[in-house]
């Protein structure tokens, strides 16, 4: 009886050992998971947390840094810089940062800037403008159109109207930008009926000469033999010269072209006159030789009719070779591009010889002076004389 009961004790006290180093090993389990749970917590806790925009969109002449596309930064700084970027053209950059985190560990970071226009231009314009019947205004005249893209911008008019008719008409101004982005706004223009006893003052005035209109709606004038086409002087297959007009260019000519030339010659091109003034004479004497050499037809393709050629304007100039070659040289190609601000347009563009009348003539400009030249440049896409003033170059 009493050894059972040794036996007994002994097996409880093995039982209870077992227990107790069950116990010690889940505790200290316990404790290294949770440790570890910690140490996590405590690490992340102190990870970067960095978020930055991958693409940066701005506009044009927009003011930004190089860090503009972080959005969010902790337990980390930046290593770079701060500095300005240049907006002013369209384009698109590669931008890098430094960063270092918490742990010193340096990281380079990329993103890319996209400088657009995506602004319309603005119109200054006058919302109500009022003319008599008959009296043509100059509708663009007090337009003033600005672009964050610094850009010349010449508006356009939208919609159907005729000075020559009272009403009311409902217009709008164009303007484009070169990333097309079009501002258009509306104005009325109100032709009001005409007073007789005015008409009759006019009539006395212009009784030297002749008034119409083209299709466009500009006034055609004669004087002396001479057609001007909204105060300009047209010389074309239509419009003929009086065999008496003219004496050398004009000193309006002159002058800018000497200023163009100066203009060139800083580019390191050089620009000459190779044929300016032509009398009608002279004209008469190439005119026929071309005719006796290549035939009538063929001839009027390249050469104008004595009275019918801008050269006895003196407002009309051929430069250097006259040449289909001439086209490709550098001087060719700056004059494409920068005539109109000297007042010269190039006269026969290439693809337009059924409005001009003529084939592309690279080498011959004429003197329009700053304005129109600047409306027919057109951006680089020249506009004719006869599309803009809508009249025709075809021999009677
Ligand atoms: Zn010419």
């Amino acid at each position: 009886m009493e050894e059972k009961k040794v036996v007994l004790k002994r097996k409880k006290k093995l039982v209870l050992k077992k227990k107790a180093f069950a116990f010690l090993i889940i505790t200290i389990l316990t404790i290294i998971i949770l440790t570890i749970i910690l140490v996590k917590i405590i690490l992340n806790s102190k990870k970067l947390n960095l978020e930055y925009e991958k693409e940066l969109n701005v506009s044009l002449n927009d003011k930004i840094t190089n860090l503009d596309a972080i959005r969010k930064i902790k337990n980390g700084k930046i290593l770079t810089k701060k500095k300005k970027i240049n907006t002013t053209k369209i384009r698109k950059i590669k931008v890098t940062f430094e960063v270092e985190d918490y742990f010193k560990k340096k990281t380079k970071y990329h993103y890319i800037i996209i400088i657009n226009d995506k602004e319309k231009p603005t119109i200054k314009y006058t919302k109500e403008l009022e003319t008599e019947e008959g009296k043509e205004l100059d509708l663009l005249k007090d337009v003033i159109v600005e672009d964050n893209s610094r850009e010349k911008i010449t508006p356009t008019i939208e919609g159907e109207y005729d000075f020559n008719k009272a009403g009311e008409y409902k217009l709008f101004y164009v303007a484009k930008d070169s990333s097309k982005n079009e501002a258009r706004e509306e104005f009325i223009l109100k032709v009001t009926e005409k007073k007789i006893e005015k008409k009759v003052v006019e009539e006395k005035k212009e009784n030297n000469s002749n008034r119409n209109k083209t299709s466009k709606g500009f006034d055609i004038t004669t004087k002396n033999g001479v057609t001007y086409i909204g105060g300009y002087l047209i010389v074309n297959k239509t419009y003929s010269l009086p065999s008496s007009y003219g004496n050398g260019l004009t000193g309006e000519t002159r002058n800018n072209f000497n200023r163009m030339k100066s203009a060139a010659k800083e580019e390191n091109l050089d620009i000459f006159i190779s044929s300016g003034y032509r009398s009608y004479n002279r004209q008469k004497t190439l005119y026929n030789n071309y005719v006796s050499n290549d035939g009538k037809e063929e001839a009027d393709t390249y050469s104008a009719r004595p009275g019918h050629s801008e050269h006895q304007s003196g407002l009309a100039l051929d430069v250097n070779t006259v040449d289909d070659s001439f086209a490709n040289t550098e001087e060719a190609k700056w004059l494409v591009e920068n005539c109109y601000k000297y007042g010269f347009i190039l006269r026969y563009p290439k693809g337009k010889s059924n409005e001009t009348g003529y084939k592309y003539e690279p080498w011959h400009f004429r003197y329009v002076g700053e304005d129109l030249a600047t409306k027919l440049y057109n951006n680089g896409n020249w506009i004719t004389m006869e599309n803009y003033f809508g009249i025709t170059s075809t021999y009677k």
